[in-house]
């Protein structure tokens, strides 16, 4: 098969033949159709992981077929349409999994740190890091939602906000043009927050009922004058904007943190304090959430916005990527 493979760390990607692996008893193994790259691949190109071994084959936003199965599989057939994201496995046996708590794992193994990823014409993952494609989702359009959509989806329907809840969306990027969409068909007071006036007729063709610039006013002063948000998905990186987010949350309000900056977060605790408020981090989730995730935009309509690369043009897609110019998702596109 044809993979891209990084070799060690900060090395380049090099497009190899490699054998079709084969799954093992508990194992499954995808034709891969697409896969999305997500600023996380950083991790594999720059050996940033504590003990990932090399060669490794990046990518965890993964949407192919299940081309066969190991021995001991009984819930997936030869022919599905499945993906695979962040989460690949857990172990079923520690204290977190005996809860149900499977992301907690504390064995969880990672798709693309701990195994070989989606950069590939076939893939191996574990039965239980696999999730059902709804038919009438393409390829393409599925691999980001492995990964961006679930983030974004899983922390909005979890955060306890209700139908026609103020809920903003700071940063409109690869996770934010999600979230938009997510936040909307929710039911939610949906309010975009960008930088530049030129971005609100794309947040409000997102769904957005309305668009705060953040280059032009204090979003928290703007939210404040919208009543006060009940969540604030903050998706851009950039620790100091979002600290100054936390003064746009109405009382109980949440602050739901995806986006990683390498500045600490700064707040004052006295509004923490006396509004009762919450700052919440969110990794993404389980396959089965990744199966709601994809069976939600099935039904709503809730797409990534995506650039399309060939596999050979691996190098090429990722500093599209890193690049920041890719609007919004990039994704290989394999095999057929
Ligand atoms: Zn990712
Ligand atoms: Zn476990």
């Amino acid at each position: 098969m044809k993979a891209v493979q990084i070799s060690k760390p900060g090395g380049n990607f090099e497009v190899v033949e490699r054998p079709i692996p084969e799954p093992g008893r508990n194992q499954v193994r995808i034709k891969v159709d697409a896969c999305g790259i997500c600023h996380s691949d950083v991790l594999v190109k720059e050996g940033l992981w504590p003990g990932l071994q090399y060669p490794r084959i990046p990518g965890h936003e993964i949407s192919g077929r299940v081309d066969a199965v190991g021995a001991e599989v009984t819930q997936w057939k030869p022919g599905q349409r499945v993906g695979v994201g962040w989460h690949g496995g857990h172990c079923f046996k520690c204290e977190p999994c005996r809860r149900g708590d499977f992301f907690q794992c504390q064995f969880q193994k990672i798709t693309a740190i701990h195994f070989d990823g989606g950069y590939a014409e076939y893939m191996i993952a574990p039965a239980e890091a696999v999730a059902a494609i709804p038919d009438d989702l393409p390829a393409d359009e599925a691999a980001p939602l492995m990964c961006a959509g679930i983030t974004v989806y899983n922390v909005l329907r979890n955060a306890g906000a209700r139908g026609g809840d103020l809920v903003a969306v700071q940063g409109i990027g690869g996770l934010g043009h999600l979230g938009i969409q997510y936040a909307r068909q929710l039911g939610f007071r949906t309010v975009a927050i960008g930088r530049g006036a030129d971005k609100a007729p794309l947040a409000k063709k997102l769904g957005a009922h309305e668009y705060i610039d953040s280059g032009s006013t204090s979003p928290a002063d703007a939210l404040q004058k919208l009543g006060g948000a009940r969540l604030i998905l903050a998706t851009a990186p950039d620790s100091k904007s979002m600290s100054a987010l936390v003064e746009g949350l109405s009382g109980g309000g949440k602050l739901l943190v995806v986006g990683a900056g390498p500045e600490p977060l700064s707040v004052s605790p006295l509004p923490l304090i006396s509004k009762r408020l919450t700052i919440q981090g969110w990794p993404s989730g389980t396959a089965m959430d990744s199966e709601d995730t994809l069976r939600f935009s099935s039904l709503t309509g809730v797409r990534p916005m995506i650039e399309r690369y060939p596999l050979e043009k691996a190098a090429e897609a990722y500093d599209q990527m890193l690049s920041g110019r890719a609007r919004f998702r990039v994704v290989l596109t394999i095999g057929r």
